[in-house]
This record gives structure tokens, C-alpha cells and sequence, in this order.
């Protein structure tokens, strides 16, 4: 490097140094401290700067090594054929210079490429000898890596001995040691309960798994295998053509290969598997950071060949980062429609898998507390697919030295009542009720909800306002209103007013069950509203209703029937209903399928049925006075599968329940 330094060699200086601290918490303790868009990002910055300054890169250069120091604790074992990583395309026109790179180089006018999935978990090594298991690595530092036989002859989709006819008397085989989300989350939740250590990812959870010294810890860890690649191998010519036949030699020899894969031949081609999997990428079981293409026939990969860390026959493609990091900028609390108070962060904004994220949930006062996540602290976010942006972790060594932890505060920010956390619950609650303006914003919401009232409509904008203003204060103040109220409403013109007050008096003619599930009584969800409303029959009934007879409706236990007579007995609950019979509202009885009666039969629906919507699918069982539930168990008498349906139809086939299609369930209606 130059002598007169300047500030580019300082920051040049400073990554190695920075990324040498994040490499060795990630690689060799299985613990990052920051997500891998951050890395990625500090790693680019190296490569741009070592780009412009060719000089300045040593053989020393975070540049030039693959992955960490192998740990001592474990054996040495050096690799036949290095382990290398993979160079990275975040943007199309990387792909396409790839595309360029791969056919100039073999002086092509096209190129077959292997596309597969990019697991995130950690790289191994397998050493078959005459077909036996003998020896497994993990990647290191790519020239030698850690032996960790012991622990992979604990993990069941390794085959300790291949099967199949023509069994090469060498053959290392190179993949991938994951965990599926399912056994990641399950595995944390029960870390958690006994107060050990949980795992950041499940690809961080694999590799502190499997780099365990007591291979009984391992054997308790639910780790998978996929095969992706190839090292040493003798006699040569047991090789086929291409990488996917190589993979399909694997699946013949006992070996799990991921059945996600094509052989393509044109960038569009790659471009489509990108799509194509990007869209299904938060349903796969299990992680990928993107996907990996591969010159296909192994000529050619030798005649492109390696550059220092990386093979120039192969490219990974990343998906944008779910994880990122970003600062808090203030803590506040939402108030549910129960009372329920959820701390969320305000977040300096960040785009976290493509969206803008500027705030996040932080559950409630334990996960607070267990995580400290302070004001002006850097966090780690994520957002996978729809679900609601978390914060994961605080990045500790960026904390601001006056921090102050963050309390739950003792008064509600909407009404100033008391906060209150009963002692088995996880959540604190405002002691406000229908007095919280916040509650009473939910819990029109609530009693308008499609599945209740279904006041279409009436949605969380107009409801803000209507509460705001004062106009309405209860359910029943929602059909005391006038067109005019209404109408004046912010971004509301005449005919939305109209359209409203129209579906406010259609409300009317309603169910006795969905009117009982509207009121939002704690724990009175549409199944028990359903059983409640057969059982009694009328409001009035339902309302006068002793703890014994509670007790004998279907499902009610102890838990519902109290939070049922405590709700009953607040006076103004009752003045409200009174109020809403009052304004004409009816109940009509739900209309019975003639002729079919399915009545002490449990269904289960799962997956996207050919025709009809399961929410119709309900409708039409619960009319011929079928139950509907949610999960299957010895109970259920039928599951209704229709396509993508998952562990529900497992457990079905498990339990030897009979499983039907949309054609038998119509036939089994009278239809
Ligand atoms: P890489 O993970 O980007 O790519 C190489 C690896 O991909 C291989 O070693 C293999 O394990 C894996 N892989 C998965 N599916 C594959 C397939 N089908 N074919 C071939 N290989 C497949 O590279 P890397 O060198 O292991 O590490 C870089 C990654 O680690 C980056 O994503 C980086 O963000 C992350 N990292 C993060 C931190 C941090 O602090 N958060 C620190 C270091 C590295």
C-alpha cells in the first residue's frame, strides 16, 4: 500500500479489520453481530477499493480466504479438492456479464446452466470409501476444515452407506447442513424454556448444532442434508456429463438432492428460475439467501476454471436481504381491542425484503425485556413475505453509552387508565374497556368485521374519525347515525356516506351467532359464538346465563364461561345490547341444507379448494350442521384437502382420517 495514507487506505484498513471481527463471530462462534446485508455491504466496499488500488491486495485479504479458521477443538482435515465459495449477483446486469463471461470464455454462442436453490446452513464435506461413510468436514478456512463425523452419522438423511449399483470407490460429496424453519422455531421456543441460549437463524442454529464436541447434543438437533457438488472422486470416469445428472446419480445412491432444479440455457431462463422461486421463497420449509447457477457440463466448468476463492463457472443470486439493520428512533405502545399493549419501535426507515419498514413489533414485555432493545439503539429487523416487521436483536457494540432501558409505562397513552398484567399473562392490558378510545376504535372494528356484522365499508380511517369526533362511542351509536355526520367526514364524499348508511342498516338483518361473536367478548371466537348461540337460542338467554349451564355448551370451559358472566355483568355491556335490539336488528335463522344432516361430525379444511373459497366451504358444512375446526386431531371425521395443502393433510394420513376432495365433500352435501 502507498506511504502517504490516504483516508481510502484508512477505510481500507479499517474493513479488513472490521470484517475479520464480523467473520469470526459468524464463522467460528455461529454467532453474527450483524445481518449478512450489512457484511455483504462492508465486503463490496473491500472489493470495490482493491478494484481500484490492485496493489494494495496481499494474500491475506479477507479478499483472497474463504470462510473462518477451522476450530482447534475439533481434528484437522485437509480437503482433497478446496471448498470454495460462490461469487454473488445481486443486480440482473451481473447476471448477465456472468452469462457473458461463461460464453466468451468458452467461445459460445449459448451455455447450459444447472439452477438450484442457495441453501442458507453450512457447507460439508462426505467421504464415501467403497461406499461407506468414513469421514465428514466442514469448509474452514476451504483448504482444511473441522471433523465432524461423529456428529454427521447422527443426522438421519446421510446415508451411512450408499446404495445403488454403480458405487464409485471414492467419492466426496459436497452439500449443505440446514435446519427447516419448522424444527428451528420449535428447537428456540424449547431453548428458551429452559432459559438456554436461542440461535439468531436457522442457519446459525445448524452450524452451532453440528460444531458441537458431544455429538449427543448434535443427535438431539434437527438437522436436514441436501447434496449440491462433488470433491475428490475415484475412478475418474464414473463421472457423468453434467452437474444435474451428477445429482441424479446422487438421488440413486441414497443421497437427498432438493428437487428444485432445471437445467436452463439462456439468461430469461435464469431470470424465470429467480421468479419462480423468489415467489415461492417464504413457503419453502426451509431458508435460501438465493439461488445458485452452474455451468452444466463438467467440461466446461474445467475450461473456465477458479479464480482465488470462487469458481467462475458458478454464480450465486441473492434475493434481497430479509434481515437489515437500522436505529430506534422512539418506543411507544399500541393499545389492542382487548387492552392488549404491544411495544413497537420506531425505526430510522429501511428497506427489509423490498419494502420500506419504519416501524416494528416488539410483542410484548417480556420479549422487551429480553431482548433490551433501548431507544437509540441499532437493531437487527426482519420482515420474511407478509408477515409484520420484528426487530430480531440490538447490535450491542453500537448502543449509545446513556441508553435507558425501555418500561412499559404504567398508564395507558390513549385514556391515562391504569396498566395492569395478570399473573399468568404474557401481555400487560389498559384497565380502560369501552372508556379507551383505542379499544373502542378496535372493537368497532371488530363488531363490523365481515365475519361478524360485516358492515362493508366501515373501515379503520373512517372508524379513527368517528371516535375522534365523538360521533360514536358504542356499537349501537353506529345506527343512531345520520347521512350528514357521515358525509362530513374527511375523504368522504355523498356517495360513500350513502353506500355506508346502506350497509349499516343491511348489518341488521344478521345471525344470532355473528352478532354474539361481534360484542368481542375475550375468548368468544365465531366457533364458540356458533355453539353459545345454538345452545341458548336468544340474547336474552345467553345474557342471564349462570356459570353451570355455561359450562355445558360445547367447548366452554371454566376460561370462556367467566370471561362470558364478566362481561354480561357490566352493566353498560347490557345497556348496549339492549340498544342494539332496539334498533331493529334481527336474527335470522341460518338456513339448514335439506336432507343432510352432518351434525357431531368435525371437519378440517385445508388448501386451496378447486372452486369455492373455505371460508364457502364452511358455510355450506356448517349448514348442513357439521363442526368446522382448525386443526386436525382423533377428533376430526374428515379433511377437506385441496392443492398446497401441508402439514394438516400430513397429520390426516398420519392418523388414518379419511381425506376428501372438493368433488367427494359436494357429493357428501347432496350437491
Ligand atoms: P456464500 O454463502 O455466499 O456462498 C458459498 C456457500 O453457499 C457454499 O459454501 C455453500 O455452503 C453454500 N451453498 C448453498 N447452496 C449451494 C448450492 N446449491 N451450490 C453451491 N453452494 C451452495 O459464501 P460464504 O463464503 O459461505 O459466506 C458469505 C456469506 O456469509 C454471505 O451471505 C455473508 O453475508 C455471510 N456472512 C455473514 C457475516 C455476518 O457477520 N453476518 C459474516 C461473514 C459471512
Amino acid at each position: 500500500m502507498s506511504k502517504g495514507r490516504s483516508s481510502e487506505a484508512d477505510r481500507y484498513c479499517y474493513l479488513q479489520t472490521e470484517l475479520a471481527r464480523l467473520e469470526h463471530a459468524y464463522y467460528v462462534l455461529d454467532q453474527p453481530l450483524v445481518p449478512d446485508a450489512e457484511y455483504d455491504r462492508l465486503y463490496r466496499e473491500l472489493l470495490d477499493l482493491e478494484q481500484n488500488h490492485p496493489d494494495w491486495i496481499t494474500a491475506d485479504s479477507l479478499s483472497q480466504r474463504v470462510g473462518g479458521t477451522p476450530l482447534k477443538v475439533f481434528n484437522e482435515v485437509k480437503h482433497a479438492v478446496p471448498m470454495l465459495s460462490l461469487n454473488n449477483a445481486f443486480e440482473e446486469s451481473e447476471l448477465v456479464s456472468f452469462d457473458r463471461r461463461c460464453r466468451e470464455g468458452l467461445g459460445l454462442e449459448t451455455v447450459e446452466y444447472a439452477c438450484e436453490l442457495k441453501f442458507d446452513g453450512l457447507a460439508i464435506s462426505l467421504r464415501y470409501e467403497g461406499g461407506v461413510l468414513i469421514q465428514a468436514a466442514t469448509r474452514g478456512d476451504g483448504a482444511s476444515g473441522e471433523d465432524v463425523t461423529a456428529n454427521i452419522r447422527t443426522i438421519h438423511s446421510i446415508p451411512l452407506r450408499l446404495t445403488g449399483k454403480k458405487i464409485p470407490d471414492v467419492l466426496e460429496v459436497r452439500g449443505e447442513v440446514f435446519m427447516h424453519r419448522k424444527d428451528f422455531e420449535r428447537m428456540n421456543k424449547h431453548a428458551a424454556t429452559l432459559g438456554e441460549k436461542e440461535f439468531a437463524n436457522p442457519r446459525n442454529a445448524a452450524a452451532g448444532s453440528l460444531r458441537q464436541l458431544d455429538s449427543k447434543i448434535t443427535a438431539k438437533r434437527p438437522l436436514s442434508f441436501f447434496a449440491y457438488g462433488l470433491g475428490a472422486l475415484e475412478p475418474a470416469n464414473w463421472l457423468p456429463k453434467s452437474h444435474s445428472q451428477l445429482l441424479d446419480l446422487y438421488l440413486e445412491l441414497g443421497l437427498p438432492v432438493c428437487h428444485e432444479r432445471r437445467v436452463v440455457s439462456s439468461v430469461e431462463g435464469l431470470q424465470q428460475f429467480y421468479q419462480e422461486i423468489g415467489a415461492k421463497r417464504n413457503q419453502l420449509p426451509y431458508e435460501i439467501d438465493g439461488v445458485v447457477y452452474k455451468v452444466n457440463l463438467f467440461k466446461q466448468q474445467n475450461t473456465l476454471g477458479f479464480v482465488s476463492r470462487a469458481p467462475r463457472f458458478a454464480i450465486a443470486h441473492k434475493y434481497p436481504a430479509q434481515e437489515e439493520i437500522t436505529t430506534v428512533l422512539d418506543i411507544n405502545v399500541q393499545v389492542g381491542r382487548t387492552g392488549a399493549i404491544t411495544p413497537v419501535a420506531r425505526l430510522s426507515p429501511v428497506i427489509v425484503g423490498g419494502v420500506t419498514v419504519t416501524n416494528a413489533t416488539l410483542h410484548n414485555e417480556d420479549e422487551v425485556r429480553r431482548k433490551d432493545v433501548r431507544v437509540g439503539d441499532t437493531v437487527v429487523v426482519r420482515r420474511a413475505g407478509d408477515v409484520i416487521p420484528e426487530v430480531v436483536s440490538v447490535v450491542l457494540d453500537r448502543r449509545p453509552k446513556n441508553a435507558k432501558p425501555f418500561e412499559i409505562p404504567s398508564q395507558c397513552p390513549i385514556c391515562d387508565s391504569h396498566i395492569e398484567r395478570l399473573v399468568d399473562e404474557a401481555v400487560a392490558r389498559c384497565s380502560g374497556g369501552l372508556f379507551c378510545a383505542a379499544q373502542r376504535k378496535q372493537a368497532l372494528l371488530h363488531f363490523a368485521h365481515r365475519r361478524a356484522m360485516d358492515i362493508e365499508g366501515l373501515g379503520d380511517k373512517i372508524v379513527d374519525q368517528l371516535v375522534d369526533l365523538n360521533l360514536v362511542r358504542t356499537p349501537a351509536d353506529l345506527y343512531r347515525l345520520g347521512f350528514s355526520a357521515l358525509a362530513n367526514l374527511e375523504r368522504m364524499g355523498d356517495k360513500s356516506a350513502d353506500n355506508l348508511i346502506q350497509s349499516i342498516t343491511q348489518s341488521k338483518s344478521t345471525s344470532l351467532p355473528r352478532f354474539i361473536f361481534g360484542l368481542g367478548i375475550r375468548h368468544v371466537g365465531e366457533s364458540t359464538a356458533k355453539d353459545l348461540a345454538k345452545h341458548f337460542g336468544n340474547m336474552h338467554a345467553l345474557m342471564d346465563a349462570q356459570l353451570d349451564d355455561l359450562l355445558t355448551v360445547n367447548d366452554v370451559g371454566p376460561v370462556v364461561a367467566n370471561s362470558i358472566i364478566s362481561f354480561m355483568s357490566e352493566s353498560h355491556n347490557r345497556e348496549v345490547i339492549e340498544q342494539l335490539l332496539a334498533s331493529g336488528i334481527e336474527f335470522q335463522v341460518e338456513e339448514r341444507i335439506a336432507g343432510v344432516d352432518l351434525s357431531g361430525k368435525t371437519f378440517v379444511l385445508t388448501g386451496t379448494l378447486p372452486t369455492m373459497s373455505r371460508d364457502q366451504a364452511k358455510a355450506l358444512l356448517e349448514a348442513a350442521g357439521a363442526k368446522v375446526a382448525g386443526s386436525v386431531s382423533q377428533k376430526t371425521s374428515y379433511v377437506v384437502a385441496g392443492t398446497d395443502a401441508g402439514s394438516k393433510l400430513e397429520k390426516a394420513t398420519e392418523l388414518g382420517i379419511s381425506v376428501l376432495d372438493e368433488d367427494a365433500l359436494m357429493k357428501l352435501l347432496g350437491r
